[in-house]
């Protein structure tokens, strides 16, 4: 059995904490490297020690045998429920069902706890389940918990560390990210159709791959993998399975050993070409979307962005094959020929959102939350933060806007707003962290006061404040709050762990 890092356990914590408060139905976001599946054993082992069973449901049939023999490795007593191969009793303690096997046959009534796997994807069959066992616990767990609706079915969020924590905290590798010929991109996208899709708002697939598809695009693909991919072991992202077919045919005109992989290639010819791609026979495998390539490919330290997407959610479970730690790897290359990152972000720049309530329109909420964009340096093409003037690959300055700005914890806001209105922020703040500390299960001032300072750069609270009354924090702060504390145990883990 693996130790929990604290902020794992912290997640288990909160999680149990929602149900004391009532919450049956409750999501925990836990991004890649975040370790979801240790965070799930620990769950079911914590259910077994009283006595209690667990059914861990999966989206796909392939992820059966994955879930359960890392349920295994972890000292599990593990059931099947996957057609043929069902084979569970109430001897184990954790029955591991794929969701399609379940809306064909009656899930076992005997468990006291469900997990649902990539929560995200929620069918029907996972819908009418949770309808059915109305008084059973849920947790749903997912590295985006985005679906439109998903607040409709749980009632509570349990944000495990972001991305740029788990970076900063070395469990995932940074990213370095270039999007040569952007321009290109967008007047190729100018007149794509976009609506709901299966993964939510996105461009029409149709439309997209005619648009993408082409000679110039695809040539362009190649060369800048062969200008900065530095022969890495490469995914490439493309729009379908044509646009996919066009990409490998002139990567291999290139003289550069690459395959394509989709949902009919044969189970034999698959794995021969994931063994290809995992000795490094095979440098590039290209695919039609992040699931369809398949669970057992391993991570790569390079990526090739060719589906352009509005979707965020996408976006990052693309990138989250490449950050994962991995002997002798420091960094992914992320090469954009999407604009995905132009209008998303790398992962570290990623947060999970409050769950969807399924109202209103998706196109306006996107926009309201809309990022600022980020840009690509006009020489090397290296993706820039938009408060970045100095490209951090090749050093050229670019232009700085008309209005001067200045960053502060990434973002922008306009210069001249020190003054009154500054120290009754700073007072707020201060107040709310004094609130949060207090209602923690540490309530010492002192860590109040660390707090304010990591916020305003070394800056101590002012004395007079300290025999003011708290102030319940804003989302705004709560989260900035639970971030720097989220910080701070990893940084205690990582010490620990030297
Ligand atoms: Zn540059």
């Amino acid at each position: 059995m693996y130790d929990l890092y604290p902020h794992q356990q912290g997640c288990i914590d909160e999680l149990r904490q929602g149900l004391r408060q009532g919450h049956r139905r409750q999501v925990l976001g836990l991004a890649t490297g975040g370790g979801k599946t240790v965070v799930a054993s620990h769950i079911a082992k914590a259910a077994v020690a009283k006595e209690k069973r667990v059914l861990f449901i999966v989206d796909r049939i392939e992820l059966v045998a994955q879930a359960a023999n890392t349920f295994h490795a972890m000292g599990l007593r593990v059931g099947i429920l996957q057609g043929e191969f069902t084979s569970y009793s109430p001897a184990d303690d954790i029955i591991v069902a794929s969701i399609q096997t379940i809306a064909k046959r009656r899930a076992p009534d005997w468990v006291d706890l469900i997990i649902i796997d990539e929560c995200h994807i929620l069918h029907q069959a996972h819908i009418k389940l949770m309808k059915s066992w109305n008084a059973l616990p849920f947790i749903g767990l997912s590295a985006t918990p985005m679906r439109k609706g998903l607040g409709q079915y749980f009632t509570n969020l349990v944000r495990g560390p972001s991305v740029r924590e788990l970076t900063d905290g070395g469990f995932l590798v940074p990213v370095r990210a270039f999007a040569p010929g952007v321009d290109r991109i967008t007047a190729a996208l100018a007149g794509v159709s976009a609506g709901t899709t299966t993964h939510g708002y996105d461009y029409t697939e149709s439309a997209l791959g005619e648009a993408m598809n082409n000679r110039e695009l695809v040539g362009d693909i190649v060369k800048t993998w062969k200008k900065l991919g530095e022969n890495r072991p490469t995914l490439c992202f493309a729009v379908n399975i044509a646009h996919s077919k066009t990409i490998a045919a002139d990567f291999e005109a290139e003289g550069v050993t690459v395959a394509h992989l989709d949902a009919y290639t044969k189970s034999d010819e698959r794995k021969r070409l994931i063994g290809g791609f995992r000795d490094g026979s095979i440098k590039i495998l290209t695919s039609v979307n992040v699931l369809g390539i398949g669970f057992d490919v391993p991570d790569a330290a390079c990526l090739i962005l060719a589906r352009p997407t509005l979707s965020e959610s996408l976006h990052m479970q693309q990138m989250g094959r490449g950050i994962r730690t991995a002997p002798g790897k420091t960094d992914c290359i992320i090469l954009d020929h999407a604009d995905n990152t132009g209008k998303h972000g790398t992962p570290i720049h990623f947060e999970v959102p409050d769950l969807d309530d399924g109202k209103g329109d998706e196109r306006a909420k996107r926009k309201k939350k809309d990022k600022p964009r980020f840009v690509a340096c006009s020489e090397c093409g290296a993706v820039m933060e938009p408060a970045q003037f100095t490209c951090p690959s090749c050093g050229i300055d670019r232009p700085r806007p008309a209005s001067s700005v200045h960053s502060v914890d990434g973002e922008l806001v306009p210069f001249g707003s020190r003054g009154a209105d500054d120290r009754a922020d700073r007072l707020n703040w201060y107040l709310a962290m004094l609130w949060t500390v207090r209602n923690s299960s540490n309530p010492k001032d002192g860590i109040a006061y660390h707090l304010f300072m990591a916020k305003f750069n070394g800056e101590k609270p002012a004395w007079a404040w300290k025999d003011l009354e708290p102030v319940q924090p804003t989302p705004d702060q709560a989260r900035w709050i639970r971030g720097e504390q989220m910080r701070r145990r990893i940084a205690w883990a990582k010490r620990r762990a030297a």
